[in-house]
C-alpha cells in the first residue's frame, strides 16, 4: 500500500533516463539494450567474453586462466566497462548517485545465477574427473575503502552493492577484517604501476575470520585486477581457501 502511494506521487522512472518503467529502480528495455551484458560464451573462471560464435566446449578457459595467472580464483561480470556502464559506475562511485545501486547489484545477481547451488565445477571435461571444485562461498567482503576515503565520500560503494547480493545469496557481509591504507589514486597509472601502487595496501585485521574460508570479493569495477590479486594475495596468507569476485562492469582488452 505504502509503495503504491509512493508510486503514484513519484512514479518509477529508469534512473538513466527518466522514461517511466514499472518498478522503481529499474532500466527502461532501451537503455537496458545499450548495455554490454556478458554472456556465454566465457571463460569459466574469470568470466572473460569470448566472441559469440565459438563453441568451446562446456568449460571454456581464456589464456590467462589456463596459465594459471588469473587474479581470482573465480570472477563474474555483469558488463564490460565502456561508455555506458562508466556513466552508471563512475557517479555511483563518486557522486552519490546512490539511485543506480538496484539495478547494478540486480545485474550482479543475474552475473551470479550460473553458479546458484554453487555446485560448479572448475575444469575437466566431463568425462575426466575435473581438477578443482568450485566450493560454496562463505563470505562477502566488499573490496575496502580507506578510512580517508570513506570519510570523504561517505559511502563504499562496493558495501552499498554488497547489501543486495548478500541478501539474495544469504551470505554474511564482513567489512571489518580487511582494512585498506591510504594510497594516492591510481587512475592514470598503467598495470605494472598499479600492481606496484596496490602493494601492502590491504592488512588482514581479524585472520580468525578468514581462516579456512571461501571468500566473495564484490566490487564496482575490475580494470587492471591488481586490486584483486592483492586481496587475494593477503586473504590466502591469512588461511583464506578460496577467493572469488563479482564486479558490476570489468575492462575487457585483447588477450
Ligand atoms: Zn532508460
Ligand atoms: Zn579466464
Amino acid at each position: 500500500m505504502f509503495c503504491e502511494v509512493l508510486d503514484f506521487i513519484f512514479p518509477p522512472s529508469c534512473p538513466v533516463c527518466n522514461a517511466s518503467v514499472s518498478e522503481q529502480g529499474t532500466l527502461c528495455s532501451d537503455c537496458w539494450a545499450k548495455f554490454n551484458w556478458i554472456s556465454d560464451p566465457k571463460c569459466c573462471v574469470c568470466g572473460y567474453p569470448f566472441p559469440a560464435n565459438l563453441d568451446l566446449g562446456s568449460h571454456p578457459l581464456c589464456p590467462v586462466c589456463a596459465s594459471g595467472k588469473n587474479e581470482l580464483d573465480w570472477l563474474r561480470a555483469a558488463c564490460v566497462y565502456d561508455e555506458f556502464s562508466r556513466n552508471i559506475m563512475l557517479p555511483f562511485k563518486h557522486a552519490g548517485q546512490i539511485r543506480y545501486n538496484k539495478i547494478m547489484s540486480r545485474a550482479m545477481i543475474m552475473a551470479l545465477r550460473e553458479v546458484e547451488g554453487w555446485r560448479f565445477e572448475v575444469g575437466g571435461n566431463g568425462q575426466q574427473p575435473p581438477t578443482s571444485y568450485f566450493l560454496p562461498p562463505a563470505l562477502i567482503i566488499p573490496v575496502p575503502l580507506a578510512y580517508r576515503r570513506l570519510w570523504k565520500r561517505g559511502y563504499n560503494q562496493a558495501a552499498l552493492l554488497s547489501r543486495p547480493i548478500s541478501r539474495h545469496l544469504n551470505l554474511p557481509i564482513d567489512v571489518g577484517s580487511v582494512r585498506r591504507k591510504y594510497r594516492p589514486d591510481m587512475g592514470h597509472k598503467n598495470a605494472k604501476q598499479r600492481a606496484e601502487n596496490i602493494r601492502g595496501v590491504f592488512e588482514v585485521v581479524r585472520p580468525d575470520a578468514i581462516k579456512g574460508k571461501t571468500i566473495l570479493l564484490v566490487d564496482d569495477v575490475m580494470t587492471t585486477g591488481a586490486t584483486f590479486a592483492e586481496l587475494r594475495r593477503v586473504l590466502k596468507r591469512a588461511g583464506a581457501k578460496a577467493v572469488y569476485g563479482v564486479v558490476f562492469c570489468r575492462v575487457v582488452r585483447a588477450i
